[in-house]
């Protein structure tokens, strides 16, 4: 069994208190287990504000660059000893355990990148800007690296991408992160954090981390720090509520749950390539990592007239999918990753049949031991009912809910969601597209466009992109990470400089914009 240590003050800390255990979702075993409390915090962010950003400011973001291509190859190199322990810890298949670990190797490798071509500690944001009656007197936006920490909260479902995306935007912006690991999947974060610390790759207080608790963390913060916190948005609003983050402005970035849709549109005929996309995307969505993707679809949008046909092509690939002991490489469908997990989804599923009718699935366990549930279709019996719009069943759940074809009427079901990371389209009718784009995508942070022409060339509305922004609106958390150089944001401050523009140009004309 092992025992999961926090890195913390460049030492590894074996915690006190009760021990939390950590189980193998598909037996059920205990693996290990975490003692959350006995690390001093204050002495935490003082080696990370003293030590860590010290050492990171002196950097450059090139310099800072090449320490993400480091950690990038770290964890590609021990990729299959990884592989093993998500299998293990997290109830992950293969396929969902490069899905995570990939994720993670790729966002860093694409942070090494962009910052591979900034030049200089700061960056330009926007030209020089004249404000004076000549142009003597001129304004330059500039951003610069946060004096303070970043303290990283991550969900259970990705221990590796959630902590890799973060730290590569914060790294690289010069910030020390604090990495706090969701517990049911721990094991997996720790063996990276080993891994990273062995690497010696980082400065000393540039990374630290923690398995067990955060309590009272929060409370020491200051107006240089920054949160970001990916879970529920019961969490999240908790987090958010923290008098000591109010009182100091800290900022806080929240990625939280979300009621994502896919909408199919009236002109996807049976066998045409836009309905298969939708189709795919759309099982693969619901069983990949068991559905446990903050970004899996939950509401399918699909036109009254092609309900019944949809429903059967959905089951019928849905029963096709193998499930069981995930480090089977026959099974596409593991276990949740949790006994916690297990009742919620059940009891989601239970809540979600009042209204309305199970296609396939239910709340039965598929089989015991371990936490494995079936995929659930369901089919709404009245698709304005609440529940529908507001209930995230964190696993491979989602309901299909009929609507006339009309694109007004899907925007206005689509957006009773509240806010959510993304919402798939597919249809060739460009007008339809036009309307529902127009529609959603002031509730949401992600809109993709499925057609006969994207057949084939993109990963699907699951996958998180880089490149592209992560987070969204209201009850997706009102958050934004990612998206290239913006996902650096909440780490560097905008601060205009005003004065001779010789001087601008001559401290700061070396920076990139
Ligand atoms: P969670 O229960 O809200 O926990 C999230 C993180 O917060 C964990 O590290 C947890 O630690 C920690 N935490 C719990 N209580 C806390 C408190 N009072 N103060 C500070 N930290 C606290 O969520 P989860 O079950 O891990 O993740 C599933 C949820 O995350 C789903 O709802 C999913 O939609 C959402 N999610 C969203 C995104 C996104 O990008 N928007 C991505 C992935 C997941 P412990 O685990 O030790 O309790």
């Amino acid at each position: 069994m092992i025992q999961l240590q926090s890195y913390v003050c460049g030492n590894w800390n074996a915690g006190e208190g009760d021990p939390k255990p950590l189980h193998d979702p598909t037996t059920e075993a205990v693996l290990g287990e975490v003692r959350p409390g006995g690390v001093d915090f204050a002495a935490v962010l003082a080696h990370a504000r003293e030590q860590g950003g010290p050492a990171l400011r002196a950097m450059t973001f090139a310099e800072r660059a090449a320490v993400l291509k480091g950690l990038a190859g770290v964890i590609h190199q021990h990729r299959d000893e990884l592989i093993e322990i998500a299998g293990r810890n997290g109830g992950n298949t293969r396929g969902d355990a490069k899905f995570d670990l990939d994720g993670a190797s790729g966002t860093l490798a694409f942070y090494a990148k962009l910052g591979s071509k900034l030049d200089g500690q700061h960056l330009l944001d926007g030209d020089v800007d004249q404000l004076g009656r000549t142009p003597r007197f001129s304004g330059q936006h500039l951003l610069v690296p946060r004096t303070g920490v970043a303290v990283h909260i991550n969900a259970f479902n990705f221990p590796a991408w959630g902590m890799g995306e973060k730290m590569a935007c914060a790294l690289l912006a010069g910030v020390p992160v604090i990495e706090k690991a969701g517990h049911a999947s721990a094991m997996l974060a720790h063996r990276i954090a080993q891994l990273v610390v062995e690497s010696g790759i980082l400065p000393e207080g540039a990374f630290q981390f923690l398995p067990g608790s955060v309590s009272g963390l929060l409370d020491l913060l200051g107006p240089q720090d920054t949160v970001a916190f990916t879970g529920s948005a019961k969490t999240g609003a908790l987090i958010r509520g923290n008098q000591n983050l109010i009182a100091r402005n800290v900022r806080v970035n929240v990625e939280a749950d979300s009621i994502n849709s896919a909408v199919l549109g009236p002109d996807a005929e049976l066998d045409s390539d836009t309905r298969e996309q939708f189709l795919g995307n759309v099982a693969i969505d619901m069983t990949q990592k068991a559905g446990q993707k903050c970004t899996a679809v939950r509401r399918i949008f699909v036109p009254e007239d092609m309900v019944d046909e949809i429903c059967e092509e959905l089951q019928a690939r849905l029963e096709g999918t193998a499930i069981g002991n995930p480090l089977d490489t026959n099974h596409r469908m593991g276990p949740v990753a949790s006994k916690a997990q297990f009742d919620d989804v059940r009891g989601g599923i239970d809540q979600l049949a009042a209204v309305a009718e199970i296609v396939t699935g239910g709340s039965e366990p598929h089989s015991t031991p371990g936490y494995f549930v079936k995929p659930t279709l369901l089919r709404a019996k009245d698709g304005s009912a609440a529940i529908l719009h507001e209930l995230e069943v964190f696993g491979p759940c989602a309901t299909v809910i009929p609507y006339s074809g009309d694109a007004a009427e899907v925007v206005e079901l689509v957006n009773r969601g509240g806010g959510s990371l993304v919402a798939s389209v597919y249809s060739d009718d460009k007008r339809f597209v036009e309307t529902v784009v127009r529609g959603l995508a002031p509730w949401h942070g992600r809109v993709w466009l499925g057609s006969e022409k994207t057949m084939g060339q993109a990963l699907g509305p699951g996958a998180v992109l880089p490149g592209s922004i992560h987070g969204g609106p209201g009850r997706a958390g009102g958050g934004e990470e990612l998206g290239g150089l913006r996902g650096l944001m909440p780490y560097l401050q905008r601060t205009a400089i005003q004065g001779d523009r010789a001087v601008l140009t001559r401290i700061f004309g070396g920076g990139e914009s």
